[in-house]
């Protein structure tokens, strides 16, 4: 196909398009408004309707001369004038064929030129056929993509059988820039308009697959954040209408406010803010949300940086200890020793002190009244039963339930970071699967470690510097041995009656009545009737159930002043049965007999020293030897070694010599649910046996404590002065104990020595002759 110029010009009126570019074949509207413009149209109307148009370079130029506007343009011809209100008129012109500016004919009153046009023809070859394919098949695909071309004009186009005409009309359905379409008008070679177009449109193709993509992201950006804000909307107008969401900033805002103020370590601080934000964001209701308010209830309860000053006054100590307890003078020399030893040296990490004895000697109101010499604040923490590690250290907070351990639950308690802490019972601490609760705590009581104590709830590490740990225990030997080896032992052993009889009249009977709000003339309790409490009511080396009694006869009283019964009593020992009942005790041996087969020991139990009658029965049998009371081996070893010394030495007691053949022998000792060991009775069940095989009653008043051997010595025991104790409570006048614990009777109070008869043994025979009379008959 060919594009011919015609061979002759042609004079026009020229209409300068702005924006717009006009393809032959192409049918458009053109408001024209331009003073010039109207002129141009007006002239064309008059020569065959037909004008030149062309586009102007620049839109915005009014009043464009030749050098505005592009060479080639269209001829077309005015189907339609309208003319609209405000002078516009309105043509709708059809394009006819190209044409190209060859000269200027005149600029007013509109611009007249002479064109040179172009006419095509249809015929085509093969390489047009296939371009002509091409671009329809990327036409179609356009239009498929961009949505903007009407099917019918797909159709069209599509029937087209001119390729220039072709390319025309889709250049005019195109939205291409203006410069794109302006080439496209200049493109006069056919085959090249085709290319041009091509081309053009695979750009377009391409711009608009962009713009899907881009569309498409942009699209799925909208929604997502669209759906955000939508949920988090609603969500706030839930949380709104429930009356949660303002609760929890606020209730985030004055955790975070108390945080601030409690002055916490700097990592403590740290970890608690980030618990305040987890916190924050967790629904109030979820049951992590509990475990991580308690765990900041604790933080915020402990006291990271509070402490008491102490008070370093050995003299007022001293008078506090004295005003709180009687006697014990030997003990508090030795805790005032301690408290000006520590007041010395301020930077000695002194050992800890333990108090041993039995209960209700005044253990923990010694170290009460320490703390209160201190001003500092007490707290105590028992052991007993203590197996598990955790109830030390903690529980990890993954557990359900998790609580700290006791030390940390004491310091909370305390309230201050340097409180006296008492640990009472430490020798009750028990081990099993669970950790050794005992290593925990070593390692709090260990000056080197306790500064960094980590219990596994709080996690941060806590100073337990500060901390003055006292312990107590009832017996040493159940303490064990790596915490003994850290503490200064001060034993207490229990008192004498009259030291009981002392402390209630000075300190219980006071701290009752005014526990009870009664007045000393409202209950008066005589000396004889405290004597009487002690020696019927209660057997104790402590004075823990002596001031229960009192505590009772105080209610008794309170209840009748209350009723309006009395208006005051007074308790004497012969009115102490009405406010305490019968007697619970036997005082004294008075009553009872001498009896073949029965002495009387003397052990050291946890509730102090104590008496033990041993029996022994002897029946015809074939020289068995049961041993019952829950013995421990040592005490069964010790009676078998008494049984082969009597054995030894049968002809000479007058026993016959095949006794252990003819009888069984049977020992027991009283009180069989509570476990006895020890060899401290071996002298004690060599009497009685002896007594039963020969016959002769041991004497009611005398008790004894001493180890066998085998050759019958008589070896030292310990715990002499509790065991003394004992058995002149229990109404013992006579007292046997191994020669080489003489030392010992020094510790014995003067008023109770005074009472007592010591016999000093080396041999079980200078045993036997004191304590056996003669054969029954
Ligand atoms: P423990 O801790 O040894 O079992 P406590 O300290 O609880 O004994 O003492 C029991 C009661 O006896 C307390 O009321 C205590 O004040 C009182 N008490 C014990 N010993 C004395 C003493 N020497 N002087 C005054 N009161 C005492």
């Amino acid at each position: 196909m060919t594009t011919k110029k015609k061979s002759t010009l042609r004079e026009l009126a020229l209409l300068p398009l702005r924006g717009v570019a006009v393809f032959p074949y192409m049918v458009i509207h053109l408001d024209v408004g331009r003073e010039r413009s109207i002129s141009a149209i007006d002239a064309a109307m008059a020569e065959e309707r037909e004008l030149f148009l062309t586009m102007q370079k620049d839109a915005q130029t009014d009043e464009p001369d030749m050098d505005d506007i592009y060479q080639f343009g269209t001829v077309a011809e005015i189907k339609q004038l309208l003319k609209l209100p405000g002078g516009t008129i309105r043509v709708l012109v059809e394009g006819l064929r190209r044409a190209k500016i060859v000269n200027l004919k005149s600029a007013d009153p509109y611009m007249r030129v002479e064109v040179e046009e172009y006419t095509e023809s249809a015929s085509k070859d093969m390489e047009l056929e296939a371009l002509m394919r091409t671009l329809v098949g990327q036409f179609e695909q356009y239009a498929k993509v961009s949505k903007k071309i009407p099917p019918e004009a797909i159709v069209s186009v599509v029937t087209l059988e001119e390729p220039g005409r072709m390319a025309d009309e889709i250049a005019a359905h195109l939205s291409l820039k203006l410069t794109a379409k302006q080439d496209v008008l200049e493109a006069v070679n056919v085959k090249e308009r085709l290319e041009l177009l091509c081309r053009l449109l695979a750009n377009e193709m391409e711009i608009l697959e962009l713009e899907r993509k881009i569309n498409a992201r942009v699209r799925k950006q909208m929604e997502k954040t669209q759906k955000e804000y939508y949920l988090r909307e609603q969500l706030k107008a839930i949380q709104k209408e429930l009356g949660e969401k303002e609760d929890r900033i606020s209730e985030a805002e004055e955790l975070r406010e108390k945080v601030d103020k409690a002055k916490l370590p700097k990592e403590v601080r740290e970890k608690a803010l980030k618990e305040i934000d987890r916190l924050e964001k967790m629904p109030p209701q979820a049951a992590e949300a509990a475990v991580v308010r308690t765990y900041l209830d604790w933080i915020l309860a402990l006291p990271w940086n509070k402490q008491t000053k102490d008070r370093l006054d050995i003299e007022a100590a001293e008078k506090i200890l004295n005003d709180e307890h009687y006697g014990l003078k030997e003990v508090k020399d030795r805790i005032l020793e301690f408290l000006a030893v520590r007041q010395l040296a301020k930077k000695m990490k002194g050992p800890i002190l333990c108090f041993v004895g039995p209960p209700g000697v005044g253990k923990t109101s010694l170290a009460k009244s320490i703390a209160n010499a201190l001003e500092r604040k007490f707290v105590r923490m028992s052991f007993g039963g203590v197996r598990d590690e955790a109830e030390i250290r903690g529980h990890r907070r993954t557990y359900v339930g998790a609580m700290p351990g006791r030390i940390i639950q004491s310091l909370k308690q305390a309230g201050t970071k340097n409180p006296v802490i008492l640990l009472d019972e430490i020798d009750k601490l028990g081990a099993d699967f669970r950790g050794d609760p005992a290593s925990a705590l070593l390692e709090v009581l260990d000056p080197e470690q306790n500064n960094t104590f980590s219990d596994h709830y709080i996690e941060s590490p806590f100073d337990l510097s500060k901390v003055m740990f006292i312990t107590t225990a009832n017996v040493q030997y159940n303490i064990p041995r790596p915490l003994l080896d850290r503490m200064e032992v001060i034993y207490l052993p229990g008192y004498t009656e009259e030291e009981k009889l002392q402390i209630a009249l000075r300190h219980l009977l006071p701290k009752q009545l005014a526990e009870h709000g009664l007045s000393k003339e409202q209950l008066v309790v005589s000396e004889n009737a405290i004597r009487k409490i002690i020696r019927e009511y209660t057997k104790e080396a402590g004075v823990r159930n002596l001031e229960r009694e009192i505590a009772s006869i105080c209610r008794k009283v309170a209840k009748e002043i209350v009723a309006k019964k009395i208006e005051k009593a007074k308790v004497s020992a012969q009115n102490v049965e009405k406010y305490l009942g019968i007697p619970r005790f036997h005082y004294g041996v008075a009553e009872k007999k001498d009896e073949v087969g029965v002495a009387l020991g003397l052990a050291v139990t946890e509730v102090g020293g104590d008496t033990l009658a041993i029996e022994v029965t002897i029946m015809k049998g074939k020289g068995k030897l049961t041993l019952t009371g829950k013995l421990g081996d040592v005490m069964k070893e010790s009676a078998y070694a008494g049984f082969s010394y009597i054995r030894s030495r049968s002809s000479e007691f007058g026993i016959s010599d095949d006794f252990y053949e003819k009888y069984d022998i049977h020992i027991h000792v009283p009180e069989g649910a509570i476990p006895k060991d020890g060899p401290s009775a071996g002298i004690t069940m060599a009497t009685a046996l002896t007594s039963a095989l020969t016959n002769r009653p041991v004497r009611k008043d005398v008790a004894m404590t001493g180890e066998i051997t085998l050759r019958g010595r008589v070896l030292p025991v310990g715990g002499i002065k509790e065991k003394v104790l004992a058995a002149h409570r229990a109404g013992a006048k006579t007292i046997i104990l191994p020669k080489e614990n003489e030392k010992n009777l020094e510790e014995i109070p003067v008023n109770v020595k005074r009472k007592l008869k010591f016999i000093l043994a080396e041999h079980l025979d200078e045993v036997l002759e004191v304590a056996l009379l003669e054969e029954q008959k």
